[in-house]
């Protein structure tokens, strides 16, 4: 019997210096300055005085062999073949010669490619799975983030917004990605309790698993009808569903109550500021595909109020640090709720102490 070839494996990333283009390579380390020459397209000048010119373009993250194969057709005439995507899943072409970055980005809109994200500006909304392939959303991601960027294109192939605004989407409060410290966010949210399986849920479920999986301790073992099981105490259940993450039994999706929640002011930098989680704004909105109106406007609204109202480079965040919550909930015309007052373990902290309140 011939022998099985040995299993590759452990073998990590391919180095990334093997993408690089002949100029990084050149002048890694070694760069001096960058500008923003317009909206989406950048300039890196090295010590060599070598000029490396990027162009951005947005991408709608979800994309085919066909696109990528579009990309490289892009990068192969361009750019010698070479690109990148960025954190926030732009693709970017980087390129020696200046005269190439108009025609490219006359290729790229062509074939419906938007250039820009650079900047003041908003740049791609970091976003999950959604209905497209996850079992515990509650909304969907790539629906919602084509209809808030259709209606913030301005925004993203321009610079005129006082300074960087980060929206991100998380389709549960799993949180895959950058909404609890994102400009804006918008999270999927359940508003029923569990329907126990009890049928099932010892040939699925690790019982003690599923118990210690609960934020508020609202599941407790049971016999139902001679069979064992748990049961959930309604009045503590919050509805996060990270019991249906460990286990199938406790399904909670319901098309009716799940929905929207928008969160404000979270950022990762240090500039200015220290970074900061978001903290909630509207506690709910409907699902309502596929074009979700009530979102696409409520986020334009709260980028609206911000870049009227905010000073240069002042992030969502520091902006209502500065006016205060009270007049940011009045700005904005958001109703202010029990829902937003924090009940959960350490809440005291986020409490007023002082009479130091701005109306
Ligand atoms: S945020 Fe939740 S629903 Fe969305 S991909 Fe992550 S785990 Fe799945
Ligand atoms: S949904 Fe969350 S709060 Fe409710 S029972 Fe499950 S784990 Fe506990």
């Amino acid at each position: 019997m011939s022998q099985a070839a040995p299993r590759k494996t452990d073998i990590g990333p391919p180095q990334y210096e093997k993408f690089l283009p002949p100029i990084v390579k050149k002048n890694y380390g070694k760069w001096l300055y960058h500008e923003i020459l317009k909206p989406g397209v950048m300039v890196h000048v090295a010590e060599s005085g070598d000029k490396l010119f990027t162009v951005r373009a947005g991408s709608p993250r979800l994309i085919s062999i066909m696109t990528i194969r579009k990309f490289c057709d892009f990068a192969d005439k361009y750019c010698s073949g070479f690109l990148r995507f960025t954190s926030r899943n732009n693709v970017e072409f980087l390129l020696t010669d200046q005269t190439k970055i108009d025609p490219l980005i006359a290729d790229l809109k062509a074939v419906g490619f938007p250039v820009g994200g650079l900047g003041n500006s908003i740049s791609n909304i970091v976003h999950t799975q959604g209905w497209v392939h996850c079992h515990s959303s509650a909304t969907d991601a790539s629906g919602i983030v084509k209809s808030v960027m259709d209606d913030l294109i301005e925004y993203f192939t321009g610079m005129k917004l006082p300074g960087k605004l980060r929206i991100a989407l998380a389709c549960c409060l799993n949180m895959c990605g950058a909404v609890h410290c994102s400009d804006i966010a918008i999270l999927g949210v359940h508003r029923r309790p569990p329907k126990v399986q009890h049928d099932n849920l010892k040939k699925l479920c690790e019982i003690p698993t599923l118990i210690s999986s609960c934020p508020t301790g609202a599941i407790r073992t049971a016999m139902v009808d001679g069979k064992e099981s748990v049961e959930i105490e309604e009045d503590l259940c919050m509805y996060c569903a990270n019991c249906y993450t460990v286990c199938p039994a406790t399904a909670l999706n319901d098309p009716l109550n799940d929905g929207i929640s928008i969160w404000v002011g979270g950022k990762v930098s240090n500039a200015r500021h220290e970074p900061m989680f978001s903290k909630l704004a509207i506690p709910y909105i409907p699902n309502n595909p596929p074009r979700w109106p009530e979102v696409v406007s409520a986020v334009r609204n709260l980028v609206e109020i911000w870049a009227k109202d905010a000073r240069k480079y002042e992030r969502m965040g520091e902006w209502i640090n500065r006016i205060g919550w009270p007049r940011f909930f009045k700005k904005a015309g958001i109703e202010f709720t029990k829902y937003h007052i924090d009940d959960f373990k350490f809440a005291g902290t986020t409490y007023k102490k002082s009479v130091h309140l701005k109306y």
